[in-house]
């Protein structure tokens, strides 16, 4: 998505350690009229899948997720990354997070996510695709099916892209990163 890829370049930051922070309009500042037209192209990439629900992760998912919510005109769900105060209906699934390199419980609720739900995974990165690994088991624990799997921004010279999709996955990055080396950003051709 080109309009995407020049605002990365325009406002993004890359950080030591493989890291890039877009803090004015993804992770902390968020550009609305952005986000919309992100959600759109999620949509038009998706149009071709049964899906009848979005799932997203706290907390920089869940705004290109409720703006695709709109789009598609589908419930969204959030999974959320506290342990849950009462372990009743919900699933739960330890994930481990790349930025704060620590472990998290996250969970869902039954009541959200059933074997009735053909859903599409929305994110903010793909790095390593640990979040994506938690939310897969999530989705078998549920008995729910996952249609695709969509990130506004990938860094493809982490792994959790190109395995996800040698095992099938349908995967929809908006803008890969092949490179932030020397904090330089270079995009995938
Ligand atoms: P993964 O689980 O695929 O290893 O990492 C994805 C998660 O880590 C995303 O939910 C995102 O919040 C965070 N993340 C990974 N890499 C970056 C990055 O370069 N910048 C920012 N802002 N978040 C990242």
């Amino acid at each position: 998505m080109e309009k995407l890829k020049q605002r990365i370049l325009q406002d993004g930051r890359a950080l030591d350690g493989g890291i890039l922070k877009v803090d004015s309009f993804l992770n902390h500042q968020l550009d609305p009229n952005l986000m919309m037209e992100i959600a759109r192209n999620f949509a038009v990439r998706l149009a071709d899948k049964p899906i009848n629900k979005i799932v997203t992760i706290e907390a920089s998912g869940i705004a290109p997720a409720v703006m695709l919510g709109y789009v598609m005109q589908l419930p969204v769900v959030f999974v959320k990354k506290k342990a849950p105060l009462t372990m009743e209906n919900m699933l739960v699934r330890e994930v481990f997070s790349f930025t704060k390199n620590r472990v998290y419980t996250v969970s869902i609720s039954q009541d959200f996510l059933t074997e009735n739900d053909h859903v599409v995974f929305i994110d903010d990165f793909l790095a390593n695709g640990n979040a994506a690994r938690g939310i897969i088991d999530l989705c078998a624990q549920s008995g729910s099916t996952i249609e695709a799997m969509g990130f506004v921004i990938e860094k493809g010279f982490q792994k959790g892209g190109d395995a996800l999709r040698a095992e099938g996955y349908d995967v929809v990055s908006l803008a890969i990163i092949d490179s932030l080396e020397n904090n330089e950003i270079k995009f995938r051709e």
